[in-house]
């Protein structure tokens, strides 16, 4: 019976293996004219342009495609074949990180991690691919099995699954973060300020072409034959070639959306050179200026930290998108339009699957470059966006004259958080949420190398006025106003009478006897009650209010929200006032020192004069 499982296992893989088999052509032409690239992109997957020189690939049906170009080409060895993929079973058999795990020790080790840190990482499983292999992020920080207010920042590597170096690179990142927490500030800082996912191979199939065992004759394509990092779509919404959208594509986007990472980079190889956005359009991004000085901040790492000439493509490491070539439907542009996070494409090597024994040689030149990379995602403005009751608001950021449609950010309705990367100056920011004004916020300052916290609160809280009521006659003044202030009146339990100097009410009176069917907060009223009872009120304060004042004994409300000295808030008219009564106490005997809310006071003034409490 066992034997018979097993064969039947070994015949579902052959035949998953030659449904995914496909040819995939790697090959070099000669362009003489530069703006013919954008149709070519779309037509073949061009893996990177040298002058004149372009290096595309191509699956049965973009070669067919290319070949009635009737351009001049010459196929090149596939870069995926790597007589020197030294193979490693386990963590411990990777040694020096100069070995790749075979498939089964890649997820293994992955497990482990969260095993073995199970306070710092935890793996989440996107999904499964064309291939049936699994798509694994290992996430990272303190407290991780917590949501924290945190940036999210994300690696992602070997998207082309014959693109290696970034791989090891990143199973070698997640050891070292887990391994020296706590004992290396550098990475404590990143674990315990950012929550750091990290996922080290996106296209395993294409990785494993060759079989499990091996990284020799890996492919740039997914099991079906698709370029990956050319199948996301665009923000006209068009895909590739009218592609169809992959597994592997629509995994990451639910990802993208639900997890809404602020700062991402994609790990490539073929080339050596930072690359940000934009791909799809030759327009500069808003933020060209910092994503020129992140990119920059990388390279500049690598080079100081390798032998010269490593890192060092096109402009000295760096390039826009576009301006290197034209792709549409790759997954940096995605994150940032879509997505709303910032993401640049990192080409960390041009040899793309190297010998296994080069592999520690790249950690060293890239080490710094990484955790600064991911350093950048802690700086900023950190914003957190709630309403009054502190509860998180879904809001959309705009930088004034800064922002266009594709780059504006949101907060998160989890915990209303937003990050917002800057070059250093001086902002604007304007907070949009729904069901209330919008918020601009002027001259928010972002510094190198700082984070700028910014809270902004929408709404405000009612005012409440907590009114004890004695049986009997009360004096009584409202400084607190519900929206309907004859609501008020209605709200008093076991009520007998209330009346002011010119009106009353009288519950069980028939209605054309009450003169009194509102709350005038400029007025102080009698209220006369069964029982004692304490009288609850939320509203907006009764503030702003002239109260003018006859020569002679005036009955008046007392209208701020706390209380105060006779002196300060009769100050509008201390010059004046002759005394002051509550009840049987006055102001001239030191009776009365502060006057509080929900009193109404008799005050005797010497002339007309106009009553202003202070704000
Ligand atoms: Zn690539």
């Amino acid at each position: 019976m066992k034997k018979l499982i097993t064969i039947a296992i070994l015949v579902l893989t052959l035949a998953l293996l030659s449904a995914g088999e496909f040819n995939e052509y790697y090959f070099r032409f000669e362009l003489k004219d530069r703006s013919l690239l954008t149709n070519l992109g779309q037509m073949i997957s061009i893996d990177k342009v040298e002058g004149f020189q372009v290096y595309a690939y191509a699956n049965d049906n973009e070669w067919k495609a290319f070949l009635n170009t009737g351009l001049s080409y010459q196929l090149l060895p596939h870069p995926g074949i790597n007589p020197n993929a030294i193979m490693a079973n386990s963590k411990a058999d990777m040694r020096a990180w100069d070995s790749y795990p075979t498939y089964e020790a890649y997820i293994s080790m992955m497990y482990d991690f969260a095993q073995d840190y199970p306070n710092l990482c935890r793996i989440v499983d996107v999904g499964t691919t064309v291939g049936g292999r699994n798509i694994l992020f290992a996430v990272i920080s303190d407290n991780v099995q917590q949501r924290e207010a945190e940036p999210r920042l994300m690696y992602t590597a070997t998207m082309h699954g014959d693109e290696t170096v970034g791989y090891i690179l990143m199973l070698r990142l997640i050891d070292t973060l887990l391994a020296g927490y706590g004992t290396d500030p550098r990475l404590s800082n990143l674990v315990n300020n950012a929550e750091i996912w990290i996922n080290p191979n996106a296209n395993p199939d294409g990785t494993y072409y060759g079989g499990n065992s091996t990284v020799s004759n890996a492919r740039r394509y997914n099991q079906n034959g698709y370029d990956l990092n050319r199948n996301f779509p665009d923000p006209n919404g068009s895909q590739y070639s009218g592609q169809p959208l992959q597994t592997e594509t629509s995994l990451m986007m639910a990802l993208g959306m639900q997890e809404r990472f602020h700062l991402v980079a994609n790990l490539h190889g073929g080339a050596e050179v930072v690359n940000y956005p934009w791909d799809h359009k030759y327009d500069l991004h808003v933020d060209d200026a910092w994503y020129q000085s992140i990119s920059r901040a990388f390279a500049t790492s690598a080079q100081n930290n390798s032998p010269s000439g490593y890192l060092d493509d096109l402009n000295n490491g760096i390039t826009n998108g576009a301006e290197w070539y034209v792709t549409t439907g790759n997954r940096q542009d995605w994150t940032n339009y879509a997505a709303r996070g910032r993401e640049v494409t990192i080409e960390l090597s041009n040899t793309k699957n190297p010998d296994a024994s080069t592999l520690p040689d790249y950690w060293t030149y890239n080490y710094d470059a990484l955790l600064g990379y991911l350093e950048q995602g802690l700086y900023g403005i950190h914003g957190i966006v709630k309403d009054a009751w502190n509860n998180p608001l879904p809001a959309t950021i705009s930088v004034l004259n800064h922002d266009d449609n594709l780059t504006t950010v949101e907060s998160i309705a989890a915990n209303g958080t937003f990050y917002r990367y800057l070059s250093p100056g001086s902002y604007d920011i304007k907070i949009a949420t729904n069901g209330y004004d919008d918020i601009i916020v002027e001259d928010v300052v972002v510094s190198t190398g700082l984070a700028t916290p910014l809270e902004v609160i929408f709404g405000t809280l009612p005012e409440v006025l907590e009114l004890p009521l004695a049986a009997g006659w009360n004096q009584v003044s409202f400084n607190v106003l519900p929206e309907n202030p004859a609501d008020i009146i209605s709200s008093i339990s076991n009520l007998i009478q209330i009346k002011d100097m010119n009106s009353s009410y009288n519950p069980i009176m028939a209605s054309q006897f009450n003169t009194l069917n509102t709350i005038n907060p400029a007025n102080a009223y009698y209220v006369k009650v069964s029982a004692p009872s304490v009288l609850h009120l939320e509203g907006t304060a009764a503030q702003g209010i002239d109260i003018p004042l006859k020569q002679g004994w005036n009955y008046i409300p007392y209208l701020p929200q706390e209380s105060l000295s006779v002196q300060i808030a009769l100050g509008s008219i201390i010059n004046y006032v002759q005394d002051l009564r509550l009840g049987n106490l006055s102001w001239s005997a030191s009776e009365i020192t502060q006057m509080q809310p929900g009193k109404g006071y008799w005050v005797l003034v010497d002339q007309d004069c106009q009553l202003n409490y202070p704000e």
